[in-house]
């Protein structure tokens, strides 16, 4: 961690005690949940708006960077200070400012934890329905900042689709509303949709309006066994359209996942080998008796045969699962972490191209992900940041291009996939991307080294 500077004065001036340049608490914002080493040389929690204003201000006028960091779970280094930047701690702006049941819309401060988020909406009966991994951690200003989704995203989609307006503050200073509290908009360019996504390198969100679904009555899921050799693409293509009879996800663990995660407390996944996960919503226990029979009929059509296994409270699978991570770290240690995404038909050769690479380079490989949306995590044991390890993640991203997929499912691109990201959208799109950050933030004092450099 870098030592502080002759700028920090200044930010005690304005913040007191919460601008700190302290190295314990400089070191524990140095990194996300990804390998990449930050060096802050200070961190800053501003609480309104105007304060955050204050900050882009005095960034520009000081050409020190800011990095926006919500729960810092982001795996790419999205939320990794890099360039001596000045961490913006929104961690603790956490109050839900207004539930609106008729407008169906939660409005909130950016630093409100995804759970909690959820837990407070109970009462109203809706939900805001991207549900990450990490959703007992992650905030919503980080959610909306990376287009985070989930399990349920097969049926609901991404964060993107759940966002009604925001405030944020641009790197040029300004203060800008975007979107509305209607269900409906037609004016495009959406400059709401630009931000989501963006990784805190346009501006810093300092409120976000999200939309919110009906809670389903009841929610189960399961688990059941794929037999080895199972071509998962045309499994995915029959069970898709069971979306309008509740089907709300379709998860895959390959068996050294499945593994992994077997040895979780209170685990009780079936035994042996590769398992779909899946999320059925339904009315009452006869609706629900009726989606599974049906669902049942349509895995062992399929090939899935042997019988699954019953998760009455759905939520507690996803929160299993969403360990996922931390039991491959236990079971792999250091690894190359990936997040791609495929059209469903190119998901078995993607499959076999993620065996290839690991085969080609001696090294073992494990997938996880959401099968259902062709957006899978395959990990590979070999040290990330290193030549080797850089090069197989090259391999892997140009294989999900080549298929017809993206480098990044949901996870961003932070500064880790940066170099990749002409691949995706081509020396115009780069040229393109840079205006827009131009614009923006003309002196690129937000996030640096992130997305486009
Ligand atoms: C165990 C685990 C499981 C995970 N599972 C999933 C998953 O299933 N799906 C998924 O999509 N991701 C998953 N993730 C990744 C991560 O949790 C998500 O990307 C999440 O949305 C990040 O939220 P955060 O609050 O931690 O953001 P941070 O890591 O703090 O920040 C992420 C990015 O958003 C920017 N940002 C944060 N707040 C703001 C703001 N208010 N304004 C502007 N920019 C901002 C940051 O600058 C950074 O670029 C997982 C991570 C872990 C560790």
């Amino acid at each position: 961690v870098a030592s502080s500077d002759a700028s920090v004065p200044e930010l005690r001036q304005k913040f007191g005690p919460r601008a700190s340049d302290a190295p314990e608490r400089r070191g524990a914002v140095a990194r996300d949940a990804s390998h990449v080493q930050g060096d802050p040389r200070a961190v800053v929690a501003p609480r309104s708006t105007e304060e955050v204003a204050w900050l882009v201000r005095w960034a520009r006028k000081s050409k020190v960077p800011l990095v926006a960091r919500g729960a810092g779970t982001s795996l790419d280094g999205e939320s990794a200070p890099l360039r001596g930047s000045v961490v913006v701690d929104l961690s603790g702006w956490t109050e839900v400012l207004e539930v609106d049941p008729v407008d169906r819309i939660a409005r909130v401060q950016p630093g409100v934890i995804n759970f909690e988020l959820h837990r407070h909406l109970s009462p109203s009966g809706l939900f805001f329905p991207a549900n990450p991994g990490s959703w007992t951690t992650c905030t919503i200003g980080g959610n909306v900042a990376t287009n985070a989704s989930g399990p349920r995203s097969f049926r609901y989609g991404p964060t993107r689709n759940w966002i009604r307006a925001a405030e944020v503050v641009l790197g040029t200073g300004e203060v800008v509303r975007v979107g509305t509290r209607a269900p409906k908009r037609s004016i495009g360019p959406d400059l709401l949709q630009l931000l989501v996504g963006s990784e805190g390198t346009l501006g810093i969100l300092t409120e976000i309006t999200v939309a919110l679904a009906p809670r389903p009555s009841r929610r189960a899921a399961l688990a059941v066994a794929v037999p080895a050799a199972t071509t998962l693409g045309p499994v995915v293509a029959h069970l898709a359209p069971l979306v309008s009879h509740g089907l709300a996800a379709i998860e895959y663990l390959d068996d050294r996942c499945a593994d992994a995660l077997r040895h979780e407390p209170g685990a009780q996944l079936p035994g042996g080998g590769a398992l779909l996960l899946l999320e059925v919503e339904s009315h009452d226990v006869n609706d629900e008796t009726g989606r599974l029979e049906r669902l049942s009929r349509i895995l062992k059509a399929s090939g899935l045969t042997e019988d699954p296994v019953l998760f009455p409270d759905a939520d507690r699978l996803w929160t299993l699962r969403g360990a996922s991570g931390t039991a491959l770290d236990r079971a792999l240690g250091e690894r190359v972490r990936e997040d791609i995404g495929v059209p469903i038909s190119r998901v078995d050769e993607l499959l076999a191209e993620i065996n290839r690479i690991a085969t080609a380079h001696h090294v073992v490989s494990a997938v996880y992900g959401h099968l259902g949306e062709g957006s899978l995590h395959p990990n590979f044991v070999v040290a990330p940041g290193t030549e080797e390890g850089e090069a197989v993640r090259g391999e892997l991203l140009a294989a999900a291009v080549r298929l017809g997929g993206t480098i990044s499912a949901e996870h961003g691109i932070g500064s880790v996939k940066s170099r990749w990201i002409a691949d995706q959208v081509g020396a115009e799109g780069v040229r393109w991307l840079r205006e827009v950050k131009r614009t923006c933030d003309p002196d690129g004092i937000l996030n640096p080294g992130k997305i486009v450099d």
